[in-house]
């Protein structure tokens, strides 16, 4: 048997060792890394609300208010008002009866799928969905089945061949590395014809597109249609916590069922607080929404004239992709020398050779800021040889 130091050398030998960088600023369009002030190209803080004054002001009442702790999980002592005014709060911004909130949108995927589904259940599932929700799929007795990527035959394929009594179908709503919005009219139809249920992920959607930011089915047009609409309060709502919008029957039940709600410390009174604020803030603001839609298809096009390879798309992620996991290395470490945070993304969290740099945009960045930005990034491209020569000078 392997020893664990001998797993980390292989790890090191295998190029997938990873550092921590510690932040020790507030998180604006830029922070202090390591003692250095650089520009963030890579935040999910997408509409800037982490550090807004007034979701600083919220958690501060909130917190002379109630203390800092919830003191126990949701079924014991640990449920406070805040908790169902949230709760309450959610289901009204996602047009849903019931909300629920999870500690983290790790826990709510993990807890709801392997919480709804038992082995008389199959769940069919995006291959490059998020992490949690193949984590929820692997803890659940229901059978795995996974669908090629947006794939709409493909699931209709594996529909016909594995359904089983009860079925899920789960997507990401805008896929976390790659920033696409997946085909959610034709899934919903195909998932209608083969009557299996259907659970959105909207982690990076949520905030981010449709009019009011209520996410991919706001966006596309089809609210209302989803039966289990996730989402994180931790990316465009600037704070941390996961939750779920559902029929009050799903909620009700797992409540009794989601290990990962029932058996947890439940979330604290500065965290609940920020949420409900930044809800608001989220609603009602659509300048902001507005203007990072503006600021990402330009700095897109502007990527993708440099000669980069970067995927049309509407949303702030933007992937510029390198492939070799050595070369988005060197590329991420020169930007930092330059005095911009943009990591590299490798395997196993994307697919072999398709590392890449996760360029996000983010609502609070000043033009000024992108336009620097795109200068270092096409001198570095031209210079590692990344970007094809469109546009670029060597
Ligand atoms: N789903 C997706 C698609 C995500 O990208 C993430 C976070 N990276 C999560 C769920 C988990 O959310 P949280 O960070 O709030 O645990």
């Amino acid at each position: 048997m392997d020893s664990i130091g001998q797993k980390i050398e292989n790890i090191k030998r295998s190029g997938g060792y990873r550092e921590l960088r510690y932040i020790n600023s507030a998180q604006g369009s830029s922070a202090v890394i390591d003692g250095r002030r650089v520009l963030l190209l890579s935040s999910n803080n997408y509409l800037g609300l982490c550090n807004d004054e007034r979701l600083k002001e919220a958690a501060i009442e909130a917190v002379k208010t109630y203390g800092v702790g919830s003191g126990g999980s949701r079924l014991t002592t640990g449920s406070m008002a805040l908790h169902r005014e949230l709760e309450e709060r959610i289901a009204s911004f996602k047009k849903r009866e019931c909300g629920m909130v999870y500690n983290t949108g790790y826990m709510a995927n993990l807890g709801t799928i392997s919480g709804l589904t038992d082995e008389s259940w199959t769940v069919f599932s995006d291959r490059l969905n998020h992490a949690s929700i193949v984590d929820g799929c692997r803890l659940s007795k229901a059978k795995f089945v996974v669908y090629k990527h947006c794939d709409i035959k493909d699931l209709e394929k594996k529909l016909k061949r594995y359904k089983g009594k009860n079925n899920l179908v789960v997507t990401d709503g805008v896929f976390s590395m790659d920033g696409n919005i997946a085909p959610l009219k034709d899934i919903l139809r195909i998932a209608k014809r083969h009557g299996a249920m259907t659970m959105v992920d909207d982690a990076h959607a949520t905030g981010v597109i449709g009019k009011h930011g209520r996410g991919t089915e706001e966006y596309l047009g089809l609210e209302g249609e989803v039966d289990i609409q996730m989402g994180t309060l931790s990316k465009a709502l600037g704070g941390e916590g996961g939750f779920i919008a559902s029929r009050k029957e799903i909620v009700e039940y797992l409540r009794h069922r989601a290990k990962s709600f029932v058996y947890s410390t439940a979330l604290s009174p500065a965290t609940l607080a920020t949420a409900l604020a930044s809800i608001s803030i989220v609603e009602s603001e659509s300048f902001s929404r507005e203007k990072l839609r503006i600021d990402s298809a330009w700095f897109r096009a502007e990527l993708q004239a440099m000669g980069f390879s970067v995927p049309d798309g509407v949303t702030p992620i933007i992937p510029i992709l390198v492939g070799d996991s050595d070369l988005g290395m060197e590329f991420s470490r020169r930007l930092m020398e330059s005095r911009i945070y943009i990591p590299c993304i490798r395997p196993p969290t994307v697919p072999k050779n398709t590392s890449r740099l996760r360029v996000t945009i983010m609502a609070t960045h000043k033009r000024e800021e992108l336009e620097w930005a795109l200068e270092v990034l096409k001198d570095l491209g031209a210079e590692l040889g990344i970007t094809r020569g469109v546009g670029a000078d060597g």
